[in-house]
């Protein structure tokens, strides 16, 4: 076992849920029994209480001034997961016109699907031709004059892409940043909609976090849930009904955790300097292989092979025994994946290198 983490914990590279700071598992530990002097956990409080109404106030005030969200744009709670984002979307958003979608990896994929139910969907681009390895330049992108929005994932959690870019476009960006936000410094302005399910980089699974420029908000279409309509959600301050507050009480540590951190400045350092390691040595490697494209590559979810599938279990089977856990790739990509979010720490990625190249010794 490689055993640097206390508790005899493992380092987890799930892509979701995750690992999450082990300082805050510490701290909400600490806080389980009597939050605040409530003599009662966060679990057990009324959302309507003047305690818990502190905390939702608190994560939220710490999520604007994380991501430098301005005044224009709403920030939500909600619940569905990012998979209930791929129809409150057109429902919100589309007015049963067109949309373009930007499909560079399963999620986009779907999202598009989904939004053809209300809409016209155009697709501005397709990468699947080439397993998903790469994502387009600006140049390819086949814009519709006039569309409602433009629609792109920013990290393709199972292919392992990350846009090295945000995409010009007439129309508002509508972004599915669910496996890398919090992970750099974005400048918020620029998007009409960012939206991410909480259990990659945030928090535990339950939330679903919307930033919304305000002007998008009161266009649903009538057949809307009241409970995927933004302007309703917007006016009931995320509280139409009982919100996820566990998972809101987590955000809100994960939030001081990142601060201490160096907030999203000290995450985008950190997570060039993960991903760059295993990219370096994945590229000199004679047994494992990056799927990704250089110039495409997701600092978030690192994606690699050794082009034989018995090798690859045999290598995920050898990782686990030295307490590095999840490594196997989502079942449409195959192969594996290392998930390097905020909290996954350097020593999780020097361990795993240390790892494939004892493996790699025994196999080549
Ligand atoms: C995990 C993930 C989803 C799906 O999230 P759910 O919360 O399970 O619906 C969607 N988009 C991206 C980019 C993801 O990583």
């Amino acid at each position: 076992m490689v055993k640097t983490m206390t508790e005899d914990r493992v380092f987890n590279f799930s892509a979701g849920p995750s690992v999450l700071p082990e300082a805050v598992l510490q701290r909400a530990r600490a806080e389980m029994m009597n939050v605040r002097g409530s003599g009662m956990s966060v679990m057990e409080m009324s959302h309507r209480s003047p305690a818990f109404i502190e905390i939702f106030t608190e994560a939220k005030e710490k999520l604007r001034s994380s991501l430098r969200v301005p005044e224009s744009h709403e920030i939500l709670f909600l619940q569905g997961g990012a998979t209930l984002q791929f129809a409150a979307i057109p429902m919100n958003l589309m007015e049963e016109k067109t949309a373009d979608y930007a499909v560079t990896g399963n999620f986009s994929a779907k999202a598009a699907k989904e939004a053809e139910k209300y809409g016209t969907v155009h697709i501005a681009c397709d990468t699947s031709g080439s397993g998903h390895n790469r994502i387009p330049t600006q140049d390819e992108l086949s814009l519709t004059p006039g569309a409602q929005y433009f629609y792109y994932c920013a990290n393709n959690t199972v292919y392992g892409t990350e846009w090295p870019y945000v995409p010009e476009s007439g129309a508002p960006l509508v972004c599915d940043m669910s496996s890398d936000i919090l992970s750099r410094p974005v400048d918020v302005s620029r998007f009409g909609l960012i939206y991410a399910g909480a259990q990659k980089n945030m928090a535990p699974a339950g939330l679903t976090v919307v930033i919304i420029d305000r002007t998008l908000a009161g266009r649903e279409r009538p057949f809307t849930p009241q409970i995927m309509s933004y302007e309703t959600m917007i006016r009931q301050d995320s509280m139409l009904n009982t919100p996820p507050c566990w998972c809101i009480y987590m955000l809100s540590l994960v939030l001081d955790w990142l601060q201490e951190q160096g907030g999203v400045e000290g995450m985008e350092q950190l997570k060039k300097a993960r991903a760059g390691r295993l990219y370096a040595y994945l590229d000199e490697s004679r047994l494992f292989h990056a799927h990704a494209l250089p110039g495409s590559r997701s600092d978030m979810n690192v994606t690699f092979r050794t082009g034989d599938a018995d090798l690859d279990a045999a290598f995920i089977r050898f990782a686990a025994s030295r307490g590095l856990v999840n490594l196997k790739g989502h079942k449409i990509a195959g192969g594996m994946r290392a998930s390097l979010y905020n909290a996954m720490p350097m020593e999780g990625v020097e361990a795993l290198i240390e790892t494939m190249k004892e493996f790699e010794k025994n196999h080549v």
